[in-house]
């Protein structure tokens, strides 16, 4: 929140703009008047404001509605083509991208095999990732109103500072102004996990809910957290290390350093491992070299594939319960490429939510498995622009 916001008039008109353009936003067509209403603005300010909105094409006024009698009110709705974003998803290998407008509808979306794991290597083929997705959609560099960047590690988003990447071993990298400078665009970082919880937040299922997970399941384990509407990320930004979180501290190696952790059982090289394991005790009747092998074995009734799955299951709904039991969340929404595995994975945590969360809690929560798809991870990075357009600084997390 901004130290001293009293008298800073250029402040002031940029919180009020993204206070009028969020109310058109969430409410499609509305009149001036009923902008003023709600957000408590005097009708001069916000005529001004959608003065300047409508000179920037982000928003355009409609004649509609009531005309019985007199004047056919003025209404007014978001411009979905006043401007595009782009979210970048940055993998071990890839950047997974994608082009929205302003209503996160996706116009063009590719796949990049990165060129190495240097910062200025990275840079580098974020860069051609911007340039083609803009050629792709045929859109204009002065259409772009930013680029969101989504990857795993502990970040600090204020800063746009990578402050410790697990997968490029970086320490301390400000990837925000490294690419700021070559694109000439807004850029803004933050974590995968995070950004899959905006968007969740503003188009999925966690629109109008106050307290609510985010977990996901694939390569790692991660967890966005949301309490009482506000993004909770603890004191330097690392809060949600859910998948490090030590389930036996004899167990296997985690590719964080320590033993046991939540991640080395229910990440897709815990998974693995559990598979060579269950093949040993001749449990498993197939090598699964991959975790698509794997999920095909259990799908086929393989009783060590099963196995496996069920107590990855069991642990992730331990884990889940203790949760359930400190945020007492309304919902629990799980995402990520491990969802695939499907009820092999998520019949045991339900069953293990149930079994060790306060009854009365347990109760409370919805737990939401949703549709995954690869552009997911994309579509939440460009929720990071969307979000800085339409929403408040003084309504975001400190
Ligand atoms: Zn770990």
């Amino acid at each position: 929140m901004p130290t001293n916001p009293i008298g800073n008039k250029a402040l002031i008109r940029a919180l009020n703009r993204s206070t009028v353009l969020n109310m058109i936003k969430t409410n499609d067509l509305i009149a001036r008047a009923e902008v003023a209403r709600r957000t408590g603005l005097s009708p001069a300010t916000v005529t001004s404001i959608t003065v300047d909105l409508v000179r920037d094409n982000l928003i355009f006024e409609k004649a509609t509605g009531d005309s019985s009698g007199g004047r056919r009110p003025i209404l007014l709705a978001i411009n979905p083509h006043g401007g595009y974003v782009i979210g970048i998803k940055l993998t071990e290998t890839q950047a997974i991208s994608a082009l929205t407008d302003l209503e996160a509808n996706i116009i063009t979306k590719g796949t990049d095999t990165l060129s190495g794991h240097s910062p200025e290597k990275v840079v580098e083929d974020l860069v051609k990732t911007v340039s083609s997705l803009l050629d792709q959609g045929g859109i204009r560099k002065k259409q772009l109103l930013g680029v969101g960047i989504g990857l795993a590690g502990i970040i600090d988003a204020s800063r746009g500072v990578l402050r410790q990447s697990p997968i490029y071993k970086w320490q301390d990298v400000p990837l925000k102004d490294m690419l700021q400078k070559r694109i000439n665009a807004p850029v803004y970082l933050d974590n995968d996990v995070n950004t899959l919880t905006l968007a969740e937040r503003w188009y999925g299922s966690g629109q109008k809910v106050d307290n609510f997970l985010t977990i996901t399941i694939g390569r790692g384990v991660g967890m966005g957290i949301v309490v009482n509407g506000r993004f909770y990320r603890g004191a330097s930004g690392g809060a949600g290390e859910l998948g490090h979180t030590v389930v036996d501290p004899e167990g296997p190696l985690c590719e964080c350093g320590k033993h046991g952790c939540l991640e080395a059982y229910v990440g897709d090289p815990g998974l693995l491992r559990s598979a060579v394991e269950a093949r040993k005790n001749v449990l498993l009747g197939f090598e699964a070299k991959t975790i698509e092998d794997l999920v095909r074995l259990a799908n086929e009734g393989d009783p060590g594939a099963r196995q496996v799955y069920a107590q990855a299951g069991e642990l992730l709904g331990r884990s889940i319960a203790n949760l359930v039991n400190i945020f007492n969340p309304s919902r629990i929404i799980l995402n990520g490429e491990g969802t695939r595995a499907g009820e092999w994975i998520f019949g045991p945590m339900k069953e293990a939510i149930q079994c060790h969360a306060m009854p009365a809690l347990a109760s409370d929560v919805e737990i939401i498995i949703d549709r995954w798809g690869d552009d997911k991870w994309a579509y939440g990075a460009a929720s990071l622009v969307l979000r800085e357009l339409f929403e408040s600084p003084v309504h975001r997390e400190a």
